[in-house]
C-alpha cells in the first residue's frame, strides 16, 4: 500500500500537529508517496522548491528564513544565516528562535481556523457552521451598512493585534481600509501599557532605538525593565559578545532572570521601585559631578530659568516684555544676565558665544518687582537629594554602596546605554520611571551617541504609507487611545472606586472630565459600541480587568468579528470568524530597526483551507458593501470629528473603488511593492527581487546608529545637527511646569510607591515569554513540552511554604477582583513577596477560562498627569506619539493551594 505524507502522518501519528492535514486543500503534483516510515527519513532532506520568508509577530526579529516545500506543505524552516555586520561588531547570524523553527509544523495545527464559521449556539459554546465566504461577507456587510446607518461609523471598531502592526503591508492594507470607513481604531500600542510615555515626555519622540549591534559598541549597558536571553533571543548574543569586549552588562531586575545569570551584575529592586533607585545613581553623579557639563548646556532644559515662587519656567511675559511661552531664558555667563536660550523658535539650538550657567539663584529686576529665578539643574540637586542612596536603600532593597558603584560604573562608562524594556511602560508611574532613566543618559551625555542612548525599538518613517492610505480622502482615520476608550466605553471609573477608593476614582475622574472639557483631549467615545472587529487581535487574553472587559463586549456588543489565523478566547465568543493566511502563505515586508535589512515575507504555499490574506479579507468586504450600497442607495455622509478635523466624505458606493485604487492594489503584494518604492531609506527593487534575496539590506546603514537617509530616525539630527527638540522647551525636557504636574509633584522625575490592595500582600509581575510571542504559538504542543505543560507562576520559596504549597501543586491565585488557578513553580530567584507569570496563556488553557486578566484590576487607571495639556505644553493629545497605557502592574494578590477532585483535575 502506498500513502500519502499527509495520510501516513495521520496513521502514524508521527506529528501530532500534522493530524489535521487532513482539512487542507488538495496537494497539487508531485511523487508523494511513502510506503513505510522508513520512507518519511529518506525523503526528508528532499524539496520541491526553497523560498525565504520570516514570521510577522511582534517579537521585532524579523528573522530570515528559508523555507522547504514539498508538495505544496512546508516541512522545514531553518535558519538563512546571510546577514553581514555593522562595523567592527559580531554579524548578526544567527538569527531566529523556536517558535520561528517550530512554524512549519504549528501552521498545520489544530487551532488553525481553516474556513468562515458563523456562530450558532450561545456566545463561547464553541458552536459554530461553516459557511462560505459569499455567505459571510454577504450577511457581515448588511450587518455592517445596519450599524452605519443607524448609527454611523463611530458605533463601530476595528482592534488590531501588535502582530498585525510589523506586517507593513498588511498593516496599510488594514488602515486604508479603517481611513475609507472611519471606523474607530483604538490603537494596540499603549494599548497593552507599551507606549514609552516618558520618552515622549523629554524628548518629543516616540520611541527610541538603534541596530542591536550598538550594544557591542556600549562600555556599559544598564539593561532594566527587559529580559533579552528570553525576549530577544536573536539579538541576545550581542550583550554576552559585548563583555568579552568589556562591557558591563547589569542587569536590574527585582526577579533572577535568565539574563541576569550572563550579567557582569544583578541588581534587584523591589518591584515597583526603579524610579528611586535611578534617582539615587542621580544623586551620585551629581554629587560627584560626573556629568556632562557642555551637553547638559546645550542639549537639556537643565539650565533654563524657573521662578522661584510658582515653580513655572520664566518667559517674556514676566519680564514685562513682547513674546510668547515658547520663549525661555537661561542665565549667561559671559554677559552676567539673562539671556533667551536657543530653542524652539531657533534653527539650532547651538549656545553660540552663551555660557549658561547651571548653577544658581538669581533676583531680576521686572515690572512689577523683583523676581527670583534659578535653573532646573538647581531644581534637579534638590529633588536628587531627597533620593541619597542611604534613603533609597530602604526603598529599594538595594545597598548604599552598591548604588554608588553602579552609578559610577554608568558614569565613568562612555559610551554607557540603556536597553529598557517595555515593561516600564505598564506600572501607574512608568513614565516617571522613564524619565529618571533618560535623566541618567542626559546627564552623562549618553543620548544620541553611537552605543549610548535608550534603547527599546523603532518604527520606519511613515512617509511610504502615507501616500497609499491617504491619497484621495485625506486623513480619515479615527485613532482612539485604547486605555482611554475602554474607560469610557466600560464605566471604568467605578472599577476604580471598587478597588482603590472614592477618593482616588473621584479625583482621576474630575482630572480626566477637565482635560475633555478644556479640549487637551478629545472624548473618545462618540457613540455605544454595536459591532466590533477583530483583526490578529485577542484581547480577551490579556486585558486588565479581564472579566469587566468581557461582560462589556461579550454581552453587550451586537456583531463581533474575528480575523485570524488561530484560535483564541475572543474569537470564542465572535459571531463571525474569518480564517487568514499564515506566516508562510502570504506576500509582505517586515522593517525593523534592530538589523539594518528589509525582510521579505513570500508567499511560500497556498493558505491553508480557504484562508486568504488580510488584504483579500477587505476587497471581499469591501466589494459586497459597496455592490450593496448602490442597491440600497446609500447616500454619501459627511463624517464629522470630534478633534476638531474638518468633516470628510464618505460613500459606500465607492469602498471598493477606493480601497483598491481603482484595481491597481489587488493584493497585499501590490501594497508591499508600493511601499519600497516609496519608503524613505529602501532599497528600490521589486518585490520579487526582495524575495529572490529574503533580505536586503537598508539604505545608510553602515554605523551601528542609522545614517540621515535610513528608514529609521535617529537622534543624530539633536546631537550632531543640533536641531531643536520637538517638545516645548526644543530641548530634552526634564522639568514639566504644568499646573497638574507642580500639584501631583511630578515637575522632575522621582518616586511614587506602586499601588497596592489592601490586604494582598503579593506583587504579581508580568513578562514576555521565552516559548511564545505574546499569544502566538502559545498553545503549541511541542513547546508546552519544553516547559511545565500548563500555565505556571513562579512563586518564591518562604511564601509557597507559609501557605503550605510545593512545587507543582495547583495554587489559587486571588483578590478582590477574582481568581485564576496555575501551578505554582517554586524559585528562588523570585523575591518574598512577588510572583511572576510568563505572559500570554489564553483563558482557553485555564480552569474555567479565567486567566491571570482576573486579579487585574488596574484597568481604570489613568493618572491626571498622562491628561494633562494646553498651548504651554508640548504634552497632550498625541496620535500614536502618546498616549495613556494600559496600567497592568499595579495590583497585588495573593495565593493558597488549590485543590481539586480527580473529576475535576481531568475535566
Ligand atoms: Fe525570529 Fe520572531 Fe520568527 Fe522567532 S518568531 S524566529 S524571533 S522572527
Amino acid at each position: 500500500m502506498r500513502l500519502s505524507r499527509r495520510k501516513f502522518l495521520s496513521g502514524t501519528g508521527v506529528a501530532a500537529s500534522a493530524l489535521s492535514l487532513n482539512y487542507a486543500h488538495p496537494v497539487q503534483g508531485g511523487d508523494d508517496s511513502y510506503r513505510v516510515w522508513e520512507d518519511l527519513m529518506r525523503t526528508k532532506w528532499t524539496w520541491d522548491k526553497v523560498a525565504h520568508s520570516s514570521h510577522g509577530v511582534n517579537c521585532a526579529g524579523h528573522c530570515a528564513f528559508k523555507v522547504f516545500v514539498k508538495n505544496g506543505i512546508v516541512w522545514r524552516e531553518e535558519q538563512q544565516g546571510e546577514y553581514g555586520a555593522t562595523e567592527d561588531a559580531p554579524d548578526y547570524n544567527p538569527r531566529g528562535c523556536q517558535k520561528g523553527v517550530r512554524h512549519s509544523k504549528y501552521m498545520y495545527g489544530k487551532q488553525r481556523v481553516l474556513y468562515p464559521l458563523k456562530r450558532v449556539g450561545e456566545r463561547g459554546e464553541g458552536q459554530w457552521q461553516r459557511i462560505s465566504w459569499d455567505q459571510a461577507c454577504d450577511e457581515i456587510a448588511d450587518k455592517y451598512i445596519d450599524h452605519w446607518l443607524s448609527s454611523g461609523p463611530a458605533s463601530m471598531s476595528f482592534a488590531m493585534g501588535t502582530a498585525m502592526l510589523l506586517k507593513k503591508a498588511t498593516i496599510a492594507g488594514y488602515q486604508r481600509f479603517l481611513n475609507l470607513t472611519g471606523i474607530p481604531a483604538p490603537e494596540t500600542f499603549a494599548g497593552v501599557g507599551d507606549q514609552p510615555i516618558g520618552i515622549y515626555q523629554t524628548l518629543g519622540l516616540d520611541i527610541t532605538g538603534d541596530t542591536v549591534a550598538a550594544v557591542y559598541k556600549a562600555k556599559c549597558v544598564l539593561v532594566w525593565f527587559c529580559n533579552p536571553a528570553v525576549t530577544r533571543i536573536p539579538d541576545a548574543h550581542f550583550f554576552w559578545e559585548a563583555r568579552y569586549n568589556g562591557t558591563k552588562v547589569i542587569v536590574i531586575s527585582p526577579d533572577f532572570n535568565p539574563s541576569a545569570m550572563h550579567a557582569s551584575k544583578w541588581v534587584n529592586p523591589k518591584p515597583g521601585s526603579d524610579g528611586a533607585l535611578a534617582m539615587a545613581m542621580a544623586q551620585v553623579i551629581l554629587k560627584d559631578k560626573s556629568y556632562d557639563t557642555d551637553y547638559i548646556k546645550e542639549q537639556t532644559d537643565l539650565p533654563m530659568l524657573v521662578r522661584t515662587d510658582n515653580g513655572k519656567f520664566l518667559h517674556p511675559k514676566d519680564l514685562g516684555k513682547a513674546g510668547g511661552n515658547e520663549i525661555y531664558y537661561l542665565w549667561d555667563e559671559a554677559s552676567n544676565g539673562i539671556q533667551q536660550a536657543p530653542g524652539k523658535d531657533r534653527e539650532t539650538i547651538e549656545l553660540g558665544a552663551l555660557q549658561p550657567s547651571l548653577e544658581g539663584t538669581w533676583n531680576i529686576d521686572t515690572n512689577s518687582g523683583p523676581l527670583a529665578v534659578t535653573t532646573v539643574f538647581e531644581l534637579l540637586k534638590k529633588r536628587a537629594e531627597e533620593h541619597t542612596p542611604e534613603v533609597t536603600a530602604a526603598i529599594t532593597g538595594i545597598s548604599p554602596e552598591v548604588i554608588r558603584e553602579i552609578a559610577r560604573d554608568f558614569a565613568s562608562a562612555k559610551p554607557a546605554m540603556i536597553y529598557g524594556g517595555f515593561r516600564s511602560a505598564k506600572w501607574l508611574y512608568g513614565d516617571i520611571f522613564q524619565r529618571a532613566m533618560l535623566l541618567l543618559l542626559s546627564l552623562t551625555g549618553n543620548l544620541g551617541n553611537e552605543g549610548g542612548g535608550y534603547q527599546l525599538t523603532q518604527l520606519s518613517k511613515s512617509d511610504g504609507i502615507a501616500p497609499y492610505l491617504f491619497s484621495d480622502i485625506g486623513y480619515g482615520m479615527r485613532i482612539k487611545a485604547a486605555a482611554m476608550w475602554d474607560y469610557e466605553h466600560m464605566d471604568l471609573k467605578e472599577v476604580n472606586r471598587k478597588f482603590y477608593g472614592d477618593e482616588l476614582a473621584d479625583t482621576y475622574d474630575e482630572h480626566y472630565q477637565e482635560s475633555l472639557d478644556k479640549g487637551w483631549w478629545p472624548r473618545q467615545k462618540e457613540k455605544p459600541l454595536k459591532m466590533a472587529i477583530f483583526g490578529g487581535h485577542n484581547p480577551g487574553s490579556w486585558k486588565a480587568g479581564g472579566d469587566h472587559w468581557a461582560e462589556n463586549i461579550y454581552e453587550k456588543v451586537e456583531t463581533i468579528v474575528s480575523i485570524i489565523p488561530d484560535m483564541g478566547i475572543t474569537h470564542l465568543y465572535a459571531d463571525y470568524v474569518l480564517p487568514v493566511a499564515h506566516h508562510y502563505e502570504r506576500h509582505d515586508l517586515l522593517v525593523q530597526p534592530k538589523t539594518p535589512y528589509l525582510q521579505a515575507m513570500d508567499k511560500v504555499v497556498e493558505p491553508l483551507g480557504e484562508s486568504v490574506d488580510d488584504f483579500t479579507v477587505f476587497k471581499r468586504l469591501s466589494k459586497v458593501i459597496s455592490k450593496k450600497a448602490k442597491e440600497r442607495g446609500i447616500q454619501p455622509i459627511m463624517d464629522t470629528f470630534v478633534d476638531g478635523r474638518p468633516p470628510i466624505e464618505r460613500d459606500l458606493t465607492k469602498l471598493y473603488d477606493q480601497l483598491t485604487w481603482g484595481g491597481k492594489f489587488n493584493d497585499s503584494k501590490d501594497i508591499a511593492e508600493f511601499l519600497i518604492n516609496a519608503s524613505p531609506g529602501l532599497p528600490r527593487i521589486t518585490f520579487d527581487e526582495l524575495a529572490a534575496k529574503g533580505i536586503v539590506r537598508v539604505e545608510d546603514s553602515e554605523g551601528v546608529v542609522y545614517g540621515d537617509n535610513a528608514p529609521y530616525a535617529t537622534m543624530k539630527q539633536y546631537v550632531e545637527h543640533k536641531k531643536h527638540y520637538e517638545t516645548h522647551t526644543g530641548r530634552q525636557q526634564h522639568y514639566h511646569d504644568h499646573d497638574w504636574y507642580i500639584k501631583y509633584d511630578e515637575t522632575l522625575p522621582g518616586h511614587k510607591d506602586p499601588l497596592e490592595l489592601e490586604g494582598y500582600p503579593l506583587r504579581m509581575l508580568m513578562g514576555h515569554a521565552r516559548h511564545s510571542i505574546h499569544s502566538s504559538w502559545r498553545d503549541d504542543t511541542f513547546l508546552w513540552s519544553l516547559q511545565r505543560g500548563e500555565p505556571d507562576i513562579y512563586v518564591n520559596p518562604n511564601d509557597a511554604k507559609d501557605r503550605g504549597v510545593a512545587d507543582g501543586d495547583l495554587i489559587k491565585i486571588f483578590n478582590t477582583m477574582g481568581s485564576f488557578i496555575a501551578v505554582a513553580h517554586i524559585s528562588s530567584s523570585m523575591q518574598q513577596g512577588m510572583m511572576f507569570m510568563y505572559h500570554g496563556w489564553d483563558p482557553t488553557m485555564f480552569r474555567n477560562q479565567k486567566n491571570f486578566s482576573s486579579v487585574i484590576t488596574t484597568a481604570g487607571l489613568i493618572r491626571p498627569t498622562l491628561l494633562a495639556g494646553g498651548a504651554d505644553t508640548h504634552l497632550g493629545y498625541a496620535p500614536i506619539k502618546s498616549f495613556p497605557n494600559m496600567t497592568l502592574s499595579d495590583c497585588t494578590c495573593d495565593f493558597e493551594l488549590h485543590a481539586e477532585s480527580n473529576e475535576q483535575k481531568t475535566a
